[in-house]
C-alpha cells in the first residue's frame, strides 16, 4: 500500500501542503479533490518523487519515495504519472508514442499490446496519425494509454478527462477505471470533477488550506458533506436554517413554513434548476417543470439521499 506520512512541502516560504497523512491500499481508487491551487498536482508530484519533502516520509509497500536528491531519474520504475500537461513526442505517430517503453524484441506482442491499448482510450482510428495533429484530448488519451503501457503497479492521474468533450468522455471513463481494476492497477487521481469519483474512486480525500479537510468513501461524503465546500464539489446546494441541502433534497408541497418566490428557471434536459427568493436569500431546487417569475411557492426538504 501506498503510505504518505505527515507530509510538509513548500517551493518558497509559504507551505502548500501541511502535515498531510493518508494511505492508499493495494489496487484501491483514490482520488484528491480540492479548488485550483489547492496542491493537488502538487500532491500528485510529490508521490512521484518529483522534489524533496520538507517534512515527512512516502512509502510504497517497503520502498520509501525519494525525492531528486537521492535520485538521479525522477520517478520509480513501479509507477507512472500523466501530467497536467502531458508532454508527448509530436512528430511520431500515436501507436508510436504509446509503444515508446515498450521492448521492440518481441514485435508482434508489442503490436498486440499497442492495439490493446489504443481500444482501452478509444483511439484505434488514429493509430498512424502523427500526435501533433491531435486535438488536446487525444494527446491527453495518448498519454494516458502511454502511461499504463508497461502496466505500473500506481497511476498517478492528474485531471485526466479534462480536456476531453462530453461525446467521448463517459465511455472513456469507464473504459480506463475498469481496465485498471481488472489489472489492480492502484490509481490516484487528481481532480475536479465529482463523475470522475462517484462512480470509481474507492476513497477521496479533500485539500484545503494545505490541509486535508476530511477523508472518506464518495458516498459518506456526498451524504454528509460537513462543509459547504465539500457540497459544492457535488453539486448545485442551499444552506437552510445552518443546514446543507442539495437542490434534489428541495420539492414544492402545498404548504410549509418555507415560503419562496420563483425568480428564474434554468433548463437542465430532463429537469429544470429555479431559482427562488426565500427571505431574502437566493435557494434553488430541481423541478420537471419550468416556473414562471413571481410565482409563490412553498418548499419542503427532503432527506432522499
Ligand atoms: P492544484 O493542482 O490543486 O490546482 P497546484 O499544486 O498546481 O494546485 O498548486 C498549489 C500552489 O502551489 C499554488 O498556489 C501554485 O501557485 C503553487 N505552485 C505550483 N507549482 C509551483 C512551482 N513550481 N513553484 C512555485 N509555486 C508553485
Ligand atoms: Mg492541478
Amino acid at each position: 500500500m501506498l503510505q504518505v506520512n505527515n507530509l510538509t512541502f513548500q517551493y518558497k516560504k509559504q507551505p502548500i501542503l501541511k502535515d498531510i497523512s493518508f494511505s492508499v491500499k493495494t489496487g484501491e481508487h483514490f482520488s484528491i479533490i480540492g479548488e485550483s491551487g489547492s496542491g493537488k498536482s502538487t500532491l500528485l508530484k510529490l508521490l512521484y518523487g518529483t522534489y524533496d519533502l520538507n517534512e515527512g516520509n512516502i512509502f510504497w509497500k517497503d520502498n520509501e519515495i525519494l525525492g531528486p536528491k537521492h535520485n538521479l531519474i525522477i520517478g520509480p520504475e513501479y509507477m507512472k504519472y500523466v501530467a497536467q500537461e502531458f508532454d508527448l513526442m509530436p512528430f511520431i505517430t500515436v501507436a508510436e508514442n504509446i509503444g515508446a517503453y515498450l521492448s521492440n524484441f518481441y514485435p508482434e506482442e508489442k503490436q498486440a499490446r499497442t492495439n490493446e491499448l489504443l481500444e482501452v482510450v478509444e483511439l484505434q482510428a488514429y493509430a498512424h496519425i502523427k500526435v501533433k495533429e491531435l486535438s488536446g484530448g487525444q494527446k491527453q488519451r495518448v498519454a494516458i494509454a502511454r502511461a499504463i503501457a508497461k502496466q505500473p503497479e500506481v497511476l498517478l492521474l492528474d485531471e485526466p478527462f479534462s480536456h476531453i468533450d462530453n461525446f467521448k468522455k463517459q465511455s472513456l471513463r469507464r473504459s480506463l477505471f475498469k481496465y485498471l481494476k481488472e489489472k489492480k492497477i492502484t490509481c490516484i487521481v487528481a481532480t475536479h470533477d465529482k463523475d470522475d469519483v462517484l462512480s470509481f474512486s474507492d476513497h477521496m480525500m479533500v485539500l484545503h488550506d494545505a490541509k486535508i479537510m476530511i477523508k472518506g468513501t464518495p458516498q459518506q461524503l456526498y451524504k454528509n458533506p460537513e462543509d459547504k465546500l465539500i457540497a459544492s464539489f457535488f453539486g448545485e446546494f442551499n444552506v437552510i436554517n445552518g443546514g446543507i441541502i442539495y437542490a434534489n433534497q428541495l420539492k414544492i408541497v402545498d404548504t410549509s413554513n418555507l415560503k419562496a418566490v420563483v425568480k428564474k428557471s434554468y433548463y437542465k434536459g430532463y429537469y429544470y434548476l429555479i431559482e427562488a427568493d426565500l427571505d431574502g436569500n437566493n435557494v434553488f431546487f430541481e423541478h420537471k417543470k419550468v416556473l414562471k417569475k413571481g410565482l409563490p411557492i412553498c418548499l419542503s426538504i427532503y432527506n432522499n439521499l
